[in-house]
């Protein structure tokens, strides 16, 4: 349950669908992600990445785990390219414009609304997990063509490491 799903895999390119009730399985769940993304050494994971569809999205920028449930940007403003990584897609690093500035609206595991404007950096970890929640991967803002050279070369360093 804690592997991390490599793309490919065709679970990540599904929508998650919202949680309705914060019970015991999204705490374990939310647990799970958690450390799946401590093991990896990852800064965020989306449910989607270990096998899960379901709304749930876990970040630690240095500050503490936080845990948001059915997270959603309400709005957006700015724009800026740089270059991310994503722990379903090992050694590579893909450019992405995302917002400057968005305000996001979540739950946390206490049922609590949570309303969080984020700049910079952790406002663009926070897309990027949305992202995910929504099928959409960093290898998606490439053209189909440099998609596939890129995920071509990725899978054949996992062969070959
Ligand atoms: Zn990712």
């Amino acid at each position: 349950m804690n592997e991390i799903r490599i793309y490919p895999d065709p679970i990540l390119r599904k929508k998650a669908l919202p949680v309705k009730m914060i019970d015991g399985q999204v705490k374990e769940i939310a647990e799970h992600m958690a450390e799946a993304m401590y093991t990896n050494k990852g800064i965020g994971l989306a449910a989607p990445q270990i096998g899960i569809l379901s709304q749930i999205a876990v970040v630690d920028l240095g500050e503490g785990l936080r845990i948001l449930i059915n997270p959603e940007i309400i709005e957006g403003e700015g724009e800026s390219v740089l270059e991310e990584g994503c722990l379903s897609l090992p050694n590579i690093e893909v450019p992405v414009k995302r917002k400057d500035k968005v305000f996001l609206r979540g739950w946390n595991m206490d049922g609590k609304e949570m309303n969080l404007e984020l700049v910079g950096f952790p406002g663009r970890v926070y897309q990027h997990e949305i992202d995910h929640l929504n099928g959409i991967l960093i290898v998606h803002y490439l053209s189909r063509l440099k998609r596939e050279l890129l995920v071509k070369k990725m899978l054949k360093r996992l062969r070959d490491s």
